[in-house]
């Protein structure tokens, strides 16, 4: 083991997406900055979440939008998606599993790569052990960002589970075939996006679901349209419904699940007591946990395995001094890599700041605080319909004590969306704050609605007046058009 010292002004502990954007903004403030990566930089989100997740994705739209409308419907006819050429194309956007791309990305940006898995050794150390056994400290003269992402969590105690070897993220993100018959565990985003991606390259899909719907976090009716689309896909989705037990008896055979629960399924049989319900792969979809168990927390005060708190300047709660920050998944603020990567253009703001001896301005909305990770942070699921959902969703306003109304829409009332799609069927929903006269959210499910968003997330981040969004046109004939009744509706 060798063991040598190096000074640099910032360390960055992780190079996903989020800890990439805190070197970046370091580097651009004059700051000398290594990153240290344990596997692809890149991390989760190029190689076994975002991109290829949304390549697998991509196809499923393409082939639903031409199908939805007569003239290349018949051009298209009932043929199905091609799945060599869509994991192909996936493997792309992966780079095949290889970083060089980013790795140079680094090098061009003036950003050090470190390899290895990094730990705090103390108060601005980090030591870092190679692949090789060999270990490097570093020490930062202002700052260490933790940027380590979150891990899948499988839950304990169910016999079994380990030795049927099931699918988390990694694999369901990565598989190189596609199989026979899959059951999908969890009724978030991951498991209705993946549950979406592989019926339509081919597998029979079960998506089992603990609780009475989907998406739980967004507004009912997102769970309720996406449940139908998956439906009319061929998934079998099947509500109060959990694997108790689970059986892979040669490694690689079958896994047979033991489910319990009434939850009907589609069939109308029922997830009775004690079914048993034999798969080719199971993907475990359960949630998250921060990756902080091996990170050297111990050394700073902190318990290993916890999620990090953060002020809104991403600065760890709970240590002495202002030198540490936690970025992106790993601190639990909003498990996105748009939000990651805002809240490292906020937290390389504040390092820099600090650096410099500044004042740090992280009043609401200033430009040392992640404001938007509670107030108005966008997301999107890929499924058919899409649903795009930023801000608070009418529960989550009444729980934080608003005086809102909400305005609903049918999208397929709206000219653009019948133009878009034949038989177009979605619906827009914004929570509207009578005290404001703001915006405070907006969920839109249908065909297509990704691209919407944006419009929402400016209404709502910018808290922009309804008297003055009343003159923001949408254009004719486009599904913006929505806007237009939503508008009417708060005012009305
Ligand atoms: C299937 C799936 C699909 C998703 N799709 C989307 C999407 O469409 N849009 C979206 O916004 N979000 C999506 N997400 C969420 C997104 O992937 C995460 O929010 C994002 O990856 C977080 O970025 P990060 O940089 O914080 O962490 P990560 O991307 O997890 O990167 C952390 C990096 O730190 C490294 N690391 C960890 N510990 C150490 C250590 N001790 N030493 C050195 N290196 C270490 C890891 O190897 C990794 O490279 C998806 C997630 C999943 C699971």
């Amino acid at each position: 083991m060798t063991s040598t010292a190096e000074e640099y002004d910032v360390i960055v502990l992780g190079a996903g997406p989020t800890g990439e954007n805190v070197a970046d903004r370091a580097v651009a403030a004059g700051l000398r900055t290594a990153i240290v990566e344990a596997e692809l930089v890149g991390g989760e989100c190029s190689y076994w979440a975002c991109m290829p997740s949304k390549a697998l994705l991509r196809p499923v739209a393409a082939l639903a939008d031409a199908r939805a409308v007569a003239g290349s419907r018949e051009a298209v006819g009932d043929g199905r998606l091609d799945p060599a050429a869509v994991l192909a194309r996936r493997d792309s956007f992966t780079s095949h599993w290889n970083d060089d791309g980013q790795v140079g990305w680094l090098r061009d940006t003036g950003i050090d790569l470190v390899r290895g898995h990094g730990r705090l050794a103390g108060v601005r150390t980090v030591t870092v052990e190679a692949e090789d056994g060999s270990e490097r400290v570093l020490t930062a003269r202002h700052a260490v960002a933790v940027c380590t992402g979150s891990r899948p969590v499988l839950p304990t105690g169910v016999p079994g589970l380990a030795e049927a070897h099931p699918w988390t993220n990694r694999e369901a993100t990565g598989s190189p075939s596609v199989p026979g018959r899959l059951a999908v565990v969890g009724g978030g985003v991951v498991g209705v996006e993946m549950a979406a991606a592989w019926r339509a390259l081919g597998s029979e899909v079960v998506l089992l679901v603990r609780g009475a719907g989907l998406l739980p976090r967004m507004e009912p009716f997102a769970g309720e349209l996406v449940a139908e689309g998956l439906r009319d896909a061929g998934v079998d989705v099947r509500f109060g419904v959990e694997v108790t037990a689970l059986e892979r008896t040669d490694g690689t055979g079958p896994v047979v699940l033991t489910l319990t629960g009434r939850g009907p399924s589609d069939d109308g049989r029922g997830s009775g007591d004690g079914e048993r319900l034999t798969v080719d792969e199971v993907l475990y979809a359960t949630g998250r946990a921060p990756r902080t168990a091996d990170v050297g927390l111990e050394q700073v005060g902190l318990k290993p395995g916890d999620w990090l708190e953060v002020d809104d300047s991403c600065t760890v709660l709970g240590v002495d001094g202002e030198w540490l920050y936690a970025v992106g998944d790993v601190n639990h603020r909003a498990l996105l890599t748009h939000q990651g990567k805002y809240q490292a253009r906020i937290a390389g703001g504040a390092i820099a700041a600090r650096a410099e001896g500044r004042a740090l301005d992280t009043a609401r909305w200033g430009v040392h605080a992640a404001s938007a990770d509670s107030a108005g942070a966008p997301q999107v699921v890929f499924t058919q319909p899409e649903v795009a959902a930023v801000g608070l969703t009418l529960e989550a306003a009444e729980r934080a004590g608003l005086r809102v109304r909400t305005v609903d829409h049918d999208l397929g009332a709206v000219a653009g969306a019948s133009l878009y799609g034949d038989d177009y069927r979605g619906r827009a929903r914004v929570v509207f704050d009578l005290d404001r006269q703001v915006l405070v959210g907006a969920c839109l499910v249908g065909p297509g609605v990704a691209e919407l968003l944006h419009s929402a997330t400016v209404a709502v981040v910018g808290e922009v007046p309804i008297d003055r969004l009343w003159h923001a046109v949408p254009a004719y004939p486009t599904i913006s058009e929505v806007w237009l009744r939503l508008l009417e509706g708060c005012r009305g």
